[in-house]
């Protein structure tokens, strides 16, 4: 009873902490800019056209709708299409017999694989995580016993990339060292590097040997496009082709509304190292990655894999999937351009380009610990304490306010 009576309390965690405040605080306006969660105009949860299509379509099969276990890799119509998806259709086929793909519990499940494949067959290596980084990962891959080390990348003064420290870090950094790449929309910055800097962050990691894992979260929701978003995990894949494994961790829960049903899939691409080898690798690393599998979940969810699956496996639900995504990223774009605008109609202190600079759900406003205080106190406008805010909160109606508050802070 002792060891029980013992143990300390854990202090609530910073996201679910803002939610319950906001559940017991009966002001309007209310707003919530804390959880990155995508919102509608009227500020509602959004059920993507293309999902209740899929649904309805899942209903009406009465043959093989059913709730039965799914195979322990996860459904083969998910994780085929999502590789597609990740990797598009020239580079999955190419590459096919390299890329071995389970289903995860959605983008934390994928990376909880990943950290347990890595802390069985890579345990001596360091785990980079940029600095921010989003709050989960260091205790993901720490449960795993696995070591992280950060590398350098918000410039909080210039509210940049800080590229040449980042660079610098890749190549110090000992060999096969493990480095999380925030694939687009980084959070909490949302700030990604450019194309080129993409170029010569893989070029330093395949020279170094070092292991890519490339956090997938909001693919689409940068730019409303897939194949754009996804630029950095093919070049990786491309580049590193013959010097090291490529990991990938990939969420639908935002990119297609899936928040809740948890669907995901994490996929390793081991190097090309000619017909007979990359023939014995892959069952064996596929035969490892079921037994996590096995022992943690037994089999993966499967209404939600059902539901993106058929999406993936159906061309004019693909499509309509994609003009989904476009609403989702042109309406926080717009909403980016509206909070800036007020702000600089306003003539609130200080320069407020970098909101419609960065990508994705989020944005790294610059605002203070005090001020998102403050903020919340005074305005009833809640972010999280780093400053960071979620985009998708803002609608037509609120984003005057919000700017207003966000004024008032700043004076
Ligand atoms: N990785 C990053 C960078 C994220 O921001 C998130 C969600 O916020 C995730 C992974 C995982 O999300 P989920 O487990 O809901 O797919």
């Amino acid at each position: 009873l002792t060891v029980l009576n013992e143990i300390p309390e854990l202090p609530a965690d910073a996201l679910f902490g803002i939610k319950q405040r906001i559940a017991a605080d009966d002001r309007t306006p209310l707003v919530d800019l804390g959880i990155g969660a995508y919102r509608d105009d009227e500020g509602k949860p959004w059920i993507l056209p293309a999902v209740r299509a899929a649904e309805a379509k899942i209903h009406a099969d009465t043959h093989t709708y059913n709730h039965e276990y799914l195979p322990i890799g996860g459904l083969p119509a998910l994780t085929r299409g999502a590789a597609r998806v990740l990797f598009g259709d020239d580079l999955a086929d190419e590459s096919s017999e390299r890329i071995v793909s389970v289903q995860s519990i959605s983008g934390t499940g994928a990376l909880h694989i990943a950290a347990k494949f890595l802390a069985s067959f890579f345990p001596e290596r360091t785990v980079y995580l940029s600095d921010p980084t989003w709050a989960n990962h260091k205790a993901i891959f720490e449960a795993q016993g696995m070591r992280t080390a950060t590398y350098p990348y918000w410039d909080a003064a210039t509210k940049s990339l800080r590229f040449a420290e980042y660079l610098a870090a890749v190549k110090e950094a000992p060999e096969g060292s493990v480095f999380v790449l925030h694939a687009c929309a980084h959070n909490p910055t949302g700030l990604d590097p450019t194309q080129e800097q993409w170029e010569q962050l893989v070029q330093a990691i395949a020279e170094s040997g070092h292991i890519a894992l490339f956090d997938s979260a909001y693919q689409g929701f940068a730019s409303g496009s897939l194949d754009k978003d996804a630029f950095a995990v093919r070049l990786g894949v491309e580049k590193l082709r013959h010097s090291s494994p490529v990991l990938v961790c990939q969420s639908f829960a935002k990119n297609a509304g899936m928040y809740g049903e948890r669907v995901g899939c994490f996929h390793l691409v081991i190097p090309d190292q000619g017909e007979e080898t990359n023939a014995t690798v892959a069952p064996a690393v596929r035969s490892q990655l079921q037994r996590i599998v096995r022992s943690e979940v037994s089999n993966p969810p499967a209404y939600g894999a059902k539901i993106v699956g058929t999406i993936l496996d159906d061309p004019v639900l693909t499509n309509q999937w994609h003009d989904d995504m476009v609403t989702m990223a042109s309406r926080i774009g717009e909403m980016r351009r509206a909070l800036r605008d007020k702000l600089v109609e306003l003539k609130t202190p200080g320069n407020w380009d970098h909101i419609v600079g960065q990508c994705g759900m989020f944005s790294f406003t610059g605002l203070s610990p005090a001020m998102v205080k403050r903020l919340e106190e005074e305005h009833a406008v809640y972010l999280v304490s780093s400053g960071r805010a979620s985009i998708a909160g803002l609608n037509a109606g609120n984003v005057e306010y919000v700017a207003r508050a966000f004024d008032e802070v700043v004076r």
